[in-house]
């Protein structure tokens, strides 16, 4: 695993997200936020808005264009609907990350897995749950980016959800270029290997500009 030149210790903000739980948070420009997948395998659907204008949040059609590249790795430019760059990805232990597959959701697990799954506890529900602190809502829940979640595209356009990759204390650090929400789920799915069927604690850290 590549050293970092981030030190816990010195961290701004440090917190355990227990397992199926959301998280969000504000983070200034500037600011690095690190997510430690603490045991492995761990899926962590990710939003971003504008802090001050959240119509403007993160796209995955537009990041996916603009760096002609089909997964979230080291040097990822998070774009946004506008054009901006919300967040850049400055240290990753991982190396691939999806943003095609979208989040879970009680709905498509129904399809995916039967209709006993309904009540199933989903992403969906953490990113509405988590929306709500902010005035915004269902309606606000856009393409996301999967970190730590292995999805590889078949050379027929299909998408493969497949064991993870993601070593235990695995880390993504993304630095904000502008004021940016940041709104997680933990993601819950036991139906797909995403999280390794079990889904575990993960560890959120920021840091302030050096
Ligand atoms: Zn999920």
């Amino acid at each position: 695993m590549p050293k970092s030149p981030f030190d816990p210790a010195h961290a701004i903000y440090d917190t355990t997200v227990p397992a199926r739980a959301p998280w969000s948070g504000l983070l200034h420009r500037g600011q690095v936020l690190r997510i430690v997948d603490l045991e492995g395998q761990q899926a962590v659907d990710a939003l971003f808005y504008r802090a001050d204008h959240p119509e403007e949040r993160y796209s995955a059609q537009d990041t996916l264009r603009a760096q002609r590249h089909a997964y979230v790795g080291l040097g990822t430019r998070l774009m946004s609907n506008e054009g901006n760059v919300l967040l850049t990805v400055i240290g990753d232990s991982c190396g691939r990350h999806d943003t095609s597959a979208g989040a879970c959701s009680c709905e498509a697990n129904t399809v995916r897995f039967g209709h006993h799954t309904r009540y199933m506890h989903a992403c969906r529900e953490n990113f509405t749950l988590e929306l709500g602190k902010y005035g915004l809502s269902k309606r606000d829940i856009v393409s996301n980016v999967n970190f730590f979640m292995n999805v590889p595209i078949e050379p027929s356009g299909e998408l493969a959800i497949v064991d993870g990759i993601s070593a235990p204390g695995g880390y993504v650090d993304l630095r904000a270029e502008m004021d940016v929400l940041c709104v997680f789920s933990n993601c819950p799915q036991v139906n797909n290997p995403c999280n390794g069927f079990t889904p575990t604690p993960i560890r959120v850290l920021i840091w302030d500009p050096a």
